[in-house]
């Protein structure tokens, strides 16, 4: 059997995140260019040669990254907008000055990956004049070579991905873009070939949208002249995360090899090869583990899959590959000591998914020992009796359209505005303050046990009552106890939630040197004891004000954690709905009757194929509302969300049937207001009236315009004043100094509102 395996790209971030702390003490100061160079040259090794023993035979090179392979391509291609190219900097403080902004220069847009939680730099190509800088494939290909003697399989960014996923352009400029970056990949191609590189990967995911459509004829004339270009050397083009959307034309590219994902299609893939045949003179590279989850998978059912690709494909042209790259799971499962051993016998982070390669190379070659001990372990997983909470799965079919509405929107809101009798235009923040040195240190004394749970509390209450009282000298209307207890606004859940667990070591980077600690969603989800109520009740025991009660909806812990894949997406998001709906249950007979249910992740979960996002919506609308709707009329639920882009989804949003919503928008300049110029929104909300991004303390005018500018269509006795997110981030002087002026702006408002009415 000659079925040879491959990877598609690895993670950067080193088994002990040791590239974060590389790049961030260089960030510091704390390390010369040199050393970091030093540093992080060893990390690309390393991960290269774990490959190489876990015998993976095309190892995917030059994925590495000093920050995002984005950047890396805007940047090999002199795609540096003047704004840092005029200060002159090092190469290295041009690329991060990029990344990360500085005093002269604002930041390049970051966004979402797809729709992982990964996040990429935005090329602009407005006054681009691509020049080759570098041919960073080649340099990478070396150094692999040199260090560990393979022929590692360079990993380019497709034009196509690269240009589309860029803005500053209008969309007659792309042909400019093509015509203008072709001569440039067929130097970097060339080069690879000289050197002796035998197949090199062009990744051009945005095939799996439909927004490559509009531009075949440039995408095929591309292939076309790099086909021309060489000769011996073999281009793969890898597609990932779903179905590629025009099958016939995908494999119509004149190149070597094309690259599929059967995890991430719904099945949409084979479907296509079973109606269409596949080029018999092509490599087909099956992206058959998944790349982007962390669970074992069965092994024979996967060789039965390979038997069925072997109808289509020849032995020697077929390549077994993760579905995508590995960057989006954690490193090993080695790191994790404190996990069940049940549940970790479920578990396969990147090394293990390179083991589970080799494995079903094995297997096709009639070796089975290694593979029973694999499914062995697997069977330990899945029959685990933790996994199924029967009394979940009863109460969930039980509910009725009745247990999930309310009253309408008029009558609670009468019934709330007597209630809670707030000012026109109530302020308030969105949930956390300041995560200080101080609070950080304090968990993490905590966690290794160097201070006592009662002194833990202790430290948590003291911050909570010292910042009740700094809110009620602000003057702010409704209050929060602030999230000083809890790391990560999913996390938290996940670790007190039955079902959920959470990891020690298992981080994926989420964006440049940040990364995360996705939960895991192993069996049902449940509630078996509250997990806010005791910080809210004391905090709100402090204040004659009204304390929002603060939780993190269903459709937010389901996108950031990893799932169970067994059950369908909808399923996992109505157990954890269903398990909110009892802690908001909870902390409404304790006393607290304004409760937040955050749902930012709910517009990033959107599928990629337009057809699937009507369902999606309807089932975040259905899970929401599960977690919502079990409180007496007068009880005033709020959410938020931290993105603007808000046009395609105020129905949706609407139909959430929250009281309270409060949103990003000062960032957006007013483009979120013109949304609501055609939809009549008729619940209560709050648009961010300041950037909590940026360090900077907006002034008292600037917050005012904010607010006269959103109520020029929307309602002022449903609007509320808030910042735009979460106040985690900043210190305590600029919070304390920016919400001051929020103050006085909103007093100045009803000022002149009052007036306005004599
Ligand atoms: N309540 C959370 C906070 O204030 C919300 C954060 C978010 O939406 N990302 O931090
Ligand atoms: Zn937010």
């Amino acid at each position: 059997m000659t079925v040879k395996n491959s990877t598609i790209g690895y993670p950067r971030i080193g088994r002990n995140r040791e590239w974060k702390k590389a790049i961030e003490s260089y960030w510091k100061n704390e390390c010369t260019e040199a050393q970091l160079h030093e540093q992080l040259e060893q990390l690309y090794i390393q991960q290269i040669a774990v490959q190489q023993e876990k015998g993976i035979d095309l190892i995917a090179v030059g994925d590495f990254s000093y920050y995002d392979h984005i950047l890396d391509t805007a940047f090999m291609f002199n795609i540096i907008p003047k704004r840092f190219k005029q200060q002159n900097l090092s190469k290295l403080d041009t690329y991060y000055a990029m990344a990360r902004g500085n005093e002269a220069a604002q930041a390049c847009e970051m966004t979402k990956w797809f729709n992982t939680n990964y996040h990429y730099i935005v090329p602009e190509f407005a006054d681009a004049e691509p020049t080759l800088v570098e041919n960073r494939p080649l340099a990478y290909w070396k150094k692999a070579k040199e260090a560990l003697n393979i022929n590692g399989k360079p990993v380019l960014v497709g034009p196509a991905t690269f240009i589309l996923l860029g803005k500053g352009y209008e969309q007659k400029d792309v042909s400019t873009l093509f015509k203008q970056l072709t001569p440039l990949y067929v130097q970097v191609l060339k080069e690879l070939e000289e050197a002796g590189v035998e197949w090199v990967q062009i990744d051009e995911p945005i095939f799996v949208t439909d927004q490559a459509n509009d531009y075949w004829k440039e995408i095929d004339a591309f292939y076309q002249e790099l086909a021309a270009a060489v000769n011996e050397l073999k281009i793969v083009v890898q597609t990932y995360f779903e179905s590629v959307t025009d099958y016939n034309k995908f494999v119509s590219l004149p190149v070597s090899g094309f690259g599929l994902d059967f995890v991430y299609d719904e099945g949409q893939n084979i479907a296509a090869i079973r109606q269409n045949g596949f080029p018999e003179d092509k490599h087909l590279f099956a992206g058959l583990i998944d790349g982007r989850n962390i669970w074992k998978g069965s092994l024979s059912e996967k060789q039965a899959f390979i038997e069925d690709l072997l109808t289509f494909v020849s032995e020697e042209k077929l390549v077994i590959q993760p579905s995508s790259t590995l960057l989006h799971v954690p490193v090993t499962v080695k790191s994790e000591t404190d996990l069940d051993e049940q549940i970790k016998s479920g578990l396969s982070f990147a090394e293990e998914k390179l083991e589970e390669l080799h494995l079903l190379i094995d297997l096709l070659q009639n070796k089975h020992e290694k593979v029973n001990q694999y499914e062995e372990e697997l069977a330990k997983f899945l029959q685990s009796s933790s996994r199924l909470n029967s009394a979940v799965r009863s109460e969930l079919a039980n509910i009725t359209d009745e247990d999930i509405s309310r009253a309408s929107t008029a009558e609670r809101q009468l019934l709330q505005k007597k209630k809670f009798n707030l000012p026109l235009l109530p302020t308030t923040t969105i949930g956390s303050l300041p995560q200080t040195t101080e609070v950080r240190q304090n968990r993490l004394k905590w966690k290794q046990k160097q201070i006592t749970d009662e002194q833990y509390d202790q430290f948590i209450q003291d911050e909570m009552k010292r910042w009740i009282k700094i809110q009620e000298e602000i003057g702010l209307d409704v209050l929060v106890h602030g999230e000083f207890e809890r790391t990560d606004m999913v996390e938290y859940f996940g670790a007190k939630l039955d079902g959920m667990t959470v990891t020690k070591n298992g981080w994926v980077q989420s964006y440049g040197s940040r990364c995360v600690r996705p939960p895991v969603i192993y069996g049902d989800v449940s509630l078996s004891e509250t997990m806010t109520v005791k910080e809210s009740v004391y905090a709100q025991s402090l204040t004659e004000k009204v304390v929002k009660g603060m939780l993190t909806g269903p459709v937010t812990i389901l996108n950031w954690s990893f799932p169970r894949v067994d059950l369908p997406r909808h399923e996992i998001m109505n157990q954890i709905g269903l398990a909110i709906r009892k802690e908001v249950k909870a902390l409404e007979e304790n006393g607290i009757e304004m409760i937040q249910v955050d749902e930012p992740a709910l517009r990033e979960g959107l599928p990629i194929k337009k057809e699937k996002r009507e369902a999606y919506l309807h089932a975040t609308v259905y899970a929401f509302k599960l977690a919502t709707t079990d409180v007496r009329d007068t009880t005033q639920i709020h959410t938020h969300m931290c993105y603007s882009k808000f046009d395609d989804m105020i129905a949706t949003i609407s139909a959430l049937d929250a009281d309270v919503i409060s949103i990003e928008a000062s960032r957006s300049h007013g483009n979120i207001i013109a949304s609501f110029e055609n939809f009549h929104y008729d619940k209560e909300i709050g648009l961010g009236v300041y950037d909590i991004h940026s360090p900077r303390v907006p002034s008292v005018e600037e917050m005012i315009h904010n607010i006269d500018r959103a109520l020029s269509v929307l309602d002022k006795q449903l609007f509320w004043v808030n910042p735009d997110c979460g106040l985690k981030t900043r210190n305590e002087k600029q919070v304390i100094e920016a919400l001051t002026k929020m103050v006085e702006a909103t007093n100045q408002y009803r000022k002149k509102v009052a007036l306005q009415l004599n």
